[in-house]
Parts: structure tokens; C-alpha cells; sequence
């Protein structure tokens, strides 16, 4: 399971933050999740749950808010949202695609005192 490292990835970063900003505990984390990030959402909450035991995001919430798939013909420079993972342009059916959004894994913003 990949999201236990993802998870501690995120509250090391969190942590970090913390300290740097002479913080004492974390809310929130708000993360951005691509839809083709291969990250599964309820896995990532289990994991994020066992990783803050303990530590300073023990009662932090982990929010996440999913990217949707965009992608950008490389042909015409169409950009459209890919709807189930189908790259193919759909002006000029190239399948040419470069994925724009939908891969990210971020920690957009953290919520402490
Ligand atoms: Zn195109």
C-alpha cells in the first residue's frame, strides 16, 4: 500500500511547516488529489489516521479535493476533460494528448495555531 508513504510524506511536510511558523498544532491539511494521481482517497484517510498518531496532527483532518483529468491535444492545442480516460482529441481525433491536470499530489494549504 503506497498511501502509507504518501501519508507520511504529507505530515512530514506538515510538520516541517509547523515548526518553521513555530506552530504547536495542526488543524487541517487540505490536499489536491489528481483523479489519475493513483492514489486511493479512503486509503490515503486510513493511513493519514495511523501516520499523525502521536504527533502534533494527531486530531488534524486531512481534506482532499480531487482534480479532474484535463488533457491538451498536441495537434490542434485543444485542451477538453478526459472522461473515462478515453486521450483522444475530440476536434480532431488526434491521440496526441498531454495530460494537463489529474496527476497532482499536493498539499495546498495547513490550518494551525
Ligand atoms: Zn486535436
Amino acid at each position: 500500500m503506497h498511501e502509507m508513504s504518501i501519508a507520511e510524506g504529507i505530515v512530514d511536510i506538515a510538520l516541517q511547516t509547523l515548526a518553521a511558523n513555530k506552530g504547536r498544532v495542526i488543524h487541517a491539511i487540505q490536499l489536491r488529489l489528481g483523479v489519475m494521481s493513483g492514489v486511493e482517497p479512503d486509503a490515503l484517510q486510513f493511513c493519514f489516521a495511523a501516520v499523525t498518531k502521536d504527533t502534533a496532527a494527531a486530531n488534524a483532518t486531512l481534506q482532499i479535493e480531487m482534480v479532474p483529468l484535463r488533457g491538451r491535444c498536441l495537434d490542434c492545442d485543444y485542451e477538453f476533460s478526459v472522461a473515462d480516460y478515453v486521450f483522444k482529441c475530440p476536434r480532431c481525433k488526434s491521440i496526441a494528448i498531454q495530460t494537463i491536470t489529474g496527476r497532482e499530489l499536493q498539499v495546498a494549504s495547513i490550518d494551525m495555531d
